[in-house]
């Protein structure tokens, strides 16, 4: 299959391949839109889709933060018990040891092998000669094993791109070795899992991002997964008639490829809640 030339890889549409290739098919190449879930939504469904836009709201204030909109203006606008408790998690310990340059919602682009390779991610905290920190909040009660957590394809993404193509905002030669992602579980008092970078581990995430986009540029069919997992909240299930959702236990809300939040004006604050 060949690809548009400006299709740019990135780590939502590679673990969607890598958790179901009819999912990447019907997302990304045939673009299909989100359809409803099912006609008649059950509670999980509905809890589901709640929860998702609970971390996108949690995620437009962190970005809102950092871009120096005032704690307290924000904080009045938020509605929602939950999205108030995370907030507060990330304000008062989430942040105050991280380097000071900071950049919220920043998208970095990098090639290899000729593709596009792009990692939008939550917060980048940086100084000049100093750590180059990815920060990747979380809003899930469940914390993955740190193993599963350094195999999935955001954690290789991001290390991979911010070391290639962080160097032009740190503005020397960025040794791999300066750079760090960090996990952020909100809803477990600030949990943080971090995992460091090194030149070695960039020549190996190399090979399996290599590996992994050959792979999809070379198929010719996309099957469904044979993991029903994967099935539970997809918003293709009735399409897959793969039956009828599961529990939210183990989901991780902020890192599905459904979720799109949507641009927030400054002005829109005082008239939008949280
Ligand atoms: S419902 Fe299951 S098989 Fe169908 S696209 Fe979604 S994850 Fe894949």
């Amino acid at each position: 299959m060949t690809l548009p030339e400006t299709f740019v890889f990135s780590a939502k549409n590679l673990q969607s391949y890598a958790d179901c290739p009819r999912r990447f098919q019907l997302r990304y190449v045939e673009r299909w839109r989100s359809p409803t879930m099912t006609a008649a939504e059950t509670a999980d469904e509905l809890a589901y889709e709640k929860r998702v836009r609970q971390g996108a709201k949690l995620h437009q204030l962190a970005k809102l933060s950092q871009q120096g909109i005032p704690q307290d203006l924000l904080k009045a606008a938020i509605q929602d018990d939950n999205v108030a408790l995370w907030f507060d998690e990330l304000l008062s310990s989430a942040l105050h040891d991280l380097p000071g340059t900071r950049l919220p919602e920043k998208r970095l682009q990098t090639s290899l092998n000729g593709r596009r390779l792009m990692a939008q991610v939550d917060l980048l905290a940086y100084e000049p000669g100093g750590d180059f920190v990815i920060v990747d909040w979380k809003t899930g009660n469940y914390v993955p094993d740190r193993e599963s957590l350094r195999q999935r394809w955001q954690t290789i993404v991001y290390l991979y791109v911010a070391a290639k193509a962080g160097e032009r905002l740190y503005g020397a030669e960025l040794p791999a070795e300066r750079v760090r992602l960090d996990y952020v579980y909100l809803a477990r008092g600030g949990q943080r899992i971090s995992f460091a970078y090194s030149p070695e581990q960039m020549r190996a995430d190399a090979a399996l991002l290599s590996g992994l986009m050959d792979e999809i540029q070379s198929v010719s069919d996309f099957p469904l997964t044979a993991n029903r997992r994967h099935c539970r909240f997809c918003a293709f299930r009735v399409h897959c008639e793969r039956g009828e959702a599961g529990s939210l236990d183990h989901v991780d809300f902020d890192d599905l490829d459904e979720t799109g939040d949507a641009e927030l004006d400054f002005e829109q604050i005082g008239e939008y809640a949280f």
